[in-house]
C-alpha cells in the first residue's frame, strides 16, 4: 500500500452536506422515468454523484469569505479587476472576458476566428468545443496521437498530438483554412489524459512556421501541469504553477471552463495574447453575456474564481486530488474492472465496451452500464460513448467513437475515501452479474448535444 501520508486531504471540514440514501425498488423505478438516462435524474434521488466534476467542486472557506466580498456593480466590479489580474499573473495571457463558462466562450471564439469550410485541429474533440466550431461553419479534425484511442494503451501522455497528422492537413487545406489548433489540457474524452510538454512545443514550431494560432481549452491545466511534474523527465523539481505558465506560454488564447480546475461552482473566461481578437470578442460578450466585466457572472463568482485559481495550483491540493482518483482507479484494475489506462486526472473510465463485451456499440453499452450502477446503489455516472459522439452532420450517422467509456467523475474536495470504497464495491457487484444485463434502445433524440436529453428503454 501506497503511504497514506503521501496524499491525505489536505483540510479539515467545516460544513457538511446530508447524503440521501435510497432503496432499490425506488432507484429501479426513477431511473425508469428519467428515460436511461443518469442526465434526468433528480439529484436527490442520488447518493454518491460522479456525473460530472463540473461546478460540483467544494469551495474553500476563503473562496466563500470572498462570495461575502462580491462587488455587483453592473460596471467595473472591483472582482473582475481582482479576477483580470490573478489570470494575467497565473496563467500569463494578457487580456480577460469572463463569460458564464466554458461554452460562453467557445462561443464567442469560434463566432469570431471560424468561417465557413474552416478546418479546425484539435487533440480530440470536447462535446460543446465541437459543436461551436460546426455552428460556425467550421469542421473539426481529430490529431491526437492513436494510443489515445486505446484504453489498454499505458503511454504516460496520451493527450499529445500527432504532429504527422496535423501536418498533413495543413498540406491539404493549406494554413489560410485553418483559423487555430485546439490544444487541450487534459484531455477529457480520452479519460483525463494529459500533453506533454515536449509536444507542446513541437506543435508550437509547427504552427508558428505557419503562421497558425494555437488556442488553449485550459479547462484542466492545473491537472495537466501535475502529471508533467510527475511524469515528463525534467520537471520533477518544478513547481504546478510554474509549469502551468510554461504551458499557457505556448498558446495564443485559452477557453476556460473555471467550473473544474478553478473550484467555482459557475463560471469562465476566454482570455487572449491579440489585441485585434480580445476587441471583437470584448464586444461581442456584451451581446450573448453581458457586460465585459461580468460576462454573465456575478461580481461574488469572479472572486471565488480568482482565489480558487490561486488554489488550482497549489501543490498538495492537486497531489490529493489526483491521489484519490488514482486511489479508486487503481483499486477498480486490482479487481479485474476494465478501466482506461492510465488513470486520468478527474475521474475513472470505466472501458463499456470491455465491461458488456456481448452488447453490440447499437445496444448502448456505456448507457446502460451508467443505469446499472445508479440503480445497484444509487451512485450517478455518466456516458462518453456513442451517445456523447452523436451524429455526422453531413451523413446523419450515428459517429461510432473507438471508446464506449462510462465516467466516474470525482468532484474536488467533496467525498471521503470511504465513498471511494463504496463506489469500487458498487462496480465490483455489477461487475459479477454483467452477463445478465441487456442493452438500450433510444427512444428520444434531442437535435444539439444529445446526450444530455436522450431517452431509452431496456431492449427485449
Ligand atoms: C467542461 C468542458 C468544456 C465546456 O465548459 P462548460 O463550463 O461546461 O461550458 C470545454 N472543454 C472541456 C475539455 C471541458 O471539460
Amino acid at each position: 500500500m501506497k503511504s497514506r501520508s503521501a496524499w491525505a486531504e489536505p483540510y479539515k471540514i467545516k460544513m457538511v452536506e446530508l447524503l440521501q440514501m435510497t432503496t432499490p425498488a425506488h432507484r429501479k423505478k426513477v431511473i425508469a422515468e428519467a428515460g436511461y438516462n443518469t442526465f434526468l435524474l433528480r439529484s436527490k434521488d442520488v447518493y454518491i454523484d460522479l456525473l460530472t466534476d463540473s461546478g460540483t467542486s467544494a469551495m474553500s472557506d476563503v473562496q466563500w469569505a470572498g462570495m461575502m466580498r462580491g462587488d455587483e456593480a453592473y460596471a467595473g466590479s472591483e472582482n473582475f479587476y481582482h479576477l483580470e489580474k490573478t489570470v494575467q499573473e497565473i496563467y500569463g495571457y494578457k487580456y480577460l472576458v469572463p463569460t458564464h463558462q466554458g461554452r460562453g466562450a467557445e462561443h464567442l471564439l469560434s463566432t469570431i476566428l471560424i468561417k465557413k469550410g474552416d478546418i479546425i485541429p484539435g487533440n480530440m474533440y470536447f462535446t460543446t468545443t465541437r459543436l461551436h466550431q460546426e455552428l460556425a461553419g467550421g469542421q473539426f479534425r481529430d490529431v491526437i496521437i492513436d494510443e489515445a484511442h486505446d484504453p489498454d494503451s499505458d503511454h504516460p501522455f496520451k493527450g499529445n498530438v500527432d504532429l504527422a497528422k496535423l501536418e498533413a492537413l495543413i498540406r491539404k487545406h493549406g494554413p489560410e483554412k485553418i483559423p487555430y489548433v485546439c490544444i487541450a489540457t487534459t484531455v477529457n474524452m480520452a479519460g483525463g489524459q494529459p500533453i506533454s510538454l515536449a509536444n507542446l512545443k513541437e506543435v508550437r514550431e509547427l504552427t508558428s512556421r505557419h503562421g497558425i494560432r494555437i488556442i488553449h481549452d485550459m479547462t484542466r491545466v492545473a491537472e495537466n501541469a501535475y502529471f508533467i511534474q510527475q511524469r515528463e523527465p525534467g520537471y520533477r523539481r518544478k513547481s504546478i504553477a510554474r509549469i502551468v505558465r510554461e504551458i499557457c506560454d505556448l498558446t495564443d488564447g485559452a477557453t476556460m471552463s473555471a467550473k473544474k480546475d478553478a473550484l467555482v461552482n459557475i463560471g469562465g473566461f476566454l482570455a487572449l495574447n491579440d489585441w485585434d481578437t480580445f476587441e471583437e470578442a470584448r464586444n461581442l460578450v456584451v451581446v450573448y453575456e453581458g457586460l465585459h466585466t461580468y460576462g454573465g457572472l456575478a461580481g461574488r463568482d469572479m472572486e471565488a474564481m480568482a482565489i480558487g485559481i490561486r488554489e488550482s495550483v497549489n501543490q498538495h491540493h492537486m497531489h490529493a486530488r489526483v491521489g484519490q482518483v488514482e486511489y479508486l482507479g487503481h483499486n477498480l484494475q486490482a479487481a479485474g474492472i476494465p478501466v482506461v489506462r492510465p488513470i486520468g486526472s478527474h475521474g475513472v473510465f470505466l472501458n463499456a465496451s470491455a465491461f458488456l463485451p456481448h452488447l453490440s456499440q447499437d445496444a448502448f453499452p456505456a448507457q446502460t452500464l451508467a443505469a446499472e450502477l445508479y440503480r445497484d446503489a444509487g451512485i450517478r455516472t455518466m456516458e462518453r460513448g456513442i451517445v456523447s459522439a452523436g451524429r455526422d452532420p453531413k451523413t446523419g450517422a450515428h459517429r461510432y467513437p473507438k471508446l464506449e467509456l462510462v465516467r466516474l467523475t470525482i468532484p474536488r474536495r467533496v467525498y471521503t475515501q470511504a465513498h471511494m470504497d463504496v463506489i469500487a464495491e458498487s462496480v465490483m457487484r455489477v461487475y459479477d452479474r454483467r452477463h445478465r444485463i441487456k442493452g438500450l434502445r433510444m427512444v428520444y433524440e434531442p437535435k444539439y448535444l444529445r446526450f444530455f436529453q436522450a431517452r431509452f428503454e431496456p431492449l427485449g
